[in-house]
């Protein structure tokens, strides 16, 4: 199984940038704060759609677990990859500090490229959930494509990233990242931006049939998301296998 050094499908200044926020992942006032307050309102996306008791979901781009081990107190049986070793660690690391309260939480935490997992792992989940890291990759398609090989027929994939939209270059980047300082500066690039249209022909092309997309609000002042229509800016996106 590959990890960074052998796995072709990744931008290692984008790995090198989150790993940099390895250590403050957790802290919901550090430089993570939105995926902090993003994670119970797409928690509530994948729940109302995909039962999660007893299933086998993948999370991709897990960073440092927090929607991993969020599905994993829903009862799912979690694996969750990464790039980054540092974010492995702090992942591994926060789950055994939660386990002393929760002893049943476990997730499988692993370094290594989808597309490794795809051929050595083939249909064998009933859900991925790859959020907020499209966007950082060089070849997207690449993971739809690993996506469709995991997941078993009829499983479900849920996606979020950002539309490439004077909106969301206006809130996610000027907004975000140099106004309000919510996130590190650089965190995005809009040309990696990816509007509904391009993610819905990705994902018929990679054998899926789109079931939803909607808006994923994120509201800085009142420190609050939730899901509603609009998708100018962040937005999810349920797709089933059909092939
Ligand atoms: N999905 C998590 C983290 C989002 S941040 C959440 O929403 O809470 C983006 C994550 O994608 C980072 O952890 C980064 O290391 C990871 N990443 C970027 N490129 C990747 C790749 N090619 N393969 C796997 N993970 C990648």
């Amino acid at each position: 199984m590959s990890d960074q050094a052998t796995a072709t499908n990744v931008d290692p200044a984008e790995i090198a940038k989150f790993s940099a926020l390895a250590n403050r992942w957790w802290d919901p006032n550090g430089p993570q704060a939105p995926l902090h307050v993003l994670n119970p309102a797409r928690l509530g996306y994948v729940a109302q759609r995909f039962a999660l008791r007893g299933a086998r979901v993948l999370d991709v781009g897990c960073g440092g677990g927090l929607l991993s081990e969020a599905l994993a107190r829903e009862g799912a049986k979690v694996t969750a990859i990464d790039l980054s070793k540092e974010l492995i660690d702090i992942a591994r690391l926060h789950l055994l500090d939660v386990r002393q309260q929760e002893p049943g939480l476990s997730v499988d935490y692993r370094l290594c490229a989808i597309e490794a997992l795809a051929e050595a792992e083939p249909a064998s989940f009933d859900a991925i959930t790859c959020m907020e890291m499209l966007e950082h990759v060089p070849d997207p398609q690449s993971i739809l494509q690993a996506c469709s090989r995991l997941l078993k027929p009829g499983g479900v994939l849920f996606l979020s990233t950002l539309n490439r939209t004077p909106a969301a270059f206006a809130l996610a980047i000027v907004g975000a990242e140099y106004i309000a300082n919510l996130l590190p500066k650089g965190t995005h690039d809009y040309r990696q931006f990816i509007r509904p249209a391009e993610l819905a022909r990705g994902l018929r092309e990679a054998g899926f049939s789109v079931d939803d997309v909607s808006g994923l609000h994120y509201d800085p002042i009142r420190r609050s998301a939730r899901v509603a229509a609009g998708t100018s800016v962040n937005y999810l996106c349920a797709a089933r296998l059909t092939a």
